[in-house]
């Protein structure tokens, strides 16, 4: 079910006027979206409508309440212009990202301001409905607590790893017990339209819309976590391959004498370099008596997971440095395969290890220098997100508005 506004709902007619009428309406709603604030003037140059055919939309649009008078504008000679925006609270759009321990629910009004955000840690991801009946308990909860409406939710953009098959709605990794696809299973209990797709591919859209890669051509959105996700933008768009699968980066093999990945395959590179592999090499090393500001947390009985890994290098904790370091090396010997192959004009490092900063961009930078051909290589700018651990909500975000408005 494709999302659409309270207004287009109620839209009376024969199919075909609707639909003329729905996409007249879209123009203006779609510009408003993006520019902000604009005049009937501007409306016009822009959609090429004629005037009064805008003035009269605008009208009808002020009516359903999606827009509001936004006041007086500048002047460009002559009487100064009224101007125009969309009503933030006509409706909300719920982003939620799924990952496998933590779950994060949020809220976004229509100006892409997050309204509210509730992140549940240990809400461990397994293959039932169980697990999908306490998400929809938890999402009906917020929208009591907001006091918003069913009706009132424009759409649910949803983010989970693994393969998905974003057009039809279908996880094939996890969730994958909804035999009619997770989407519609979820549509039919919340009531409103659910809108899924890879971590990482939202990652790389909520980059492109609101971090780095904004107004970028040819990027890649790396999500380091506890695995490893790739989100690619080519020139300007989010590239998905043919089914949906493209970015399955991890798996791209690195020691064909490597261990056994979890995929079924020898030496990926997850099997080198993920931050459960981190987490897993530390813990090993202080077994065995390894100096290290973990050792004591260990010894004290709480367990050296990522989150304390990372808090750790942060804090400048030598051994965990060297072990991240070893990693970045080998990730950045397979981002060189990248580069070569697609040229990017920047790659960015997200995800939780993206909260290391320097101490992932660094070594990663030195294998890229050292194993990259230069000409090539030192077009490609190496960053950390901005957005973090917001980065694939911030996608989910923009996957419905973009669906919604018809914007790529
Ligand atoms: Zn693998």
């Amino acid at each position: 079910m494709r999302p659409e506004f309270k207004y287009e709902k109620e839209l009376a007619g024969t199919a075909n006027a609707k639909k003329r009428k729905m996409e007249q309406y879209r123009k203006i709603v779609s510009h408003l979206y993006v520019i902000g604030k604009a005049s009937i003037a501007d409306i016009v140059k822009q959609s090429k409508i004629s005037q009064p055919l805008v003035a009269s939309l605008v009208d009808d649009l002020l009516g359903f309440g999606i827009l509001l008078d936004n006041g007086i504008g500048e002047s460009i000679g002559g009487r100064r212009p009224n101007l125009y925006c969309i009503n933030p609270e006509y409706q909300y759009v719920l982003g939620i990202d799924i990952n496998l321990h933590t779950l994060t629910i949020a809220l976004f009004d229509l100006n892409n301001q997050l309204v509210c955000r509730q992140e549940f840690k240990n809400f461990d991801l397994e293959n039932s409905s169980i697990y999908t009946d306490q998400l929809v308990v938890k999402v009906n909860e917020i929208l009591r607590e907001m006091n918003i409406s069913t009706a009132n939710v424009l759409a649910m953009g949803v983010s989970i790893p693994g393969l998905v098959d974003a057009e039809n709605g279908i996880t094939f990794t996890h969730l994958s017990f909804a035999k009619e696809g997770l989407a519609f299973y979820l549509s039919n209990k919340l009531g409103f339209s659910v809108l899924l797709d890879n971590d990482a591919r939202l990652m790389a859209l909520g980059e492109k819309a609101f971090g780095k890669a904004k107004g970028k051509k040819d990027v890649l959105c790396l999500n380091l976590s506890n695995r490893i996700g790739l989100g690619i933008i080519l020139n300007g768009q989010l590239y998905s391959g043919k089914n949906g699968f493209a970015g399955e980066f991890g798996h791209i093999l690195i020691d064909p004498d490597g261990d056994l990945c979890y995929c079924g395959k020898i030496g990926c590179l997850e099997t080198l370099t993920s931050g459960e592999i981190l987490v897993r090499n530390i813990n090993k090393a202080l077994e065995k008596g390894q100096a290290s500001l973990l050792s004591s947390k260990k010894d004290k009985g709480f367990s050296v997971d990522l989150r304390a890994v990372i808090e750790a290098i942060v804090e400048g904790d030598q051994f965990a440095i060297d072990q991240l370091n070893k990693m970045g090396e080998y990730l950045g010997k397979g981002l060189v395969t990248l580069i070569h192959l697609l040229n990017p004009e920047m790659i960015i490092i997200g995800g939780r290890l993206a909260h290391t900063g320097k101490y992932i961009s660094d070594p990663v930078n030195m294998a890229m220098n050292k194993y990259a051909m230069d000409r090539i290589s030192s077009e490609t700018e190496l960053v950390c997100s901005e957005l973090l651990d917001d980065s694939a909500l911030m996608g989910t975000l923009s996957n419905v508005m973009n669906e919604v408005l018809g914007i790529n």
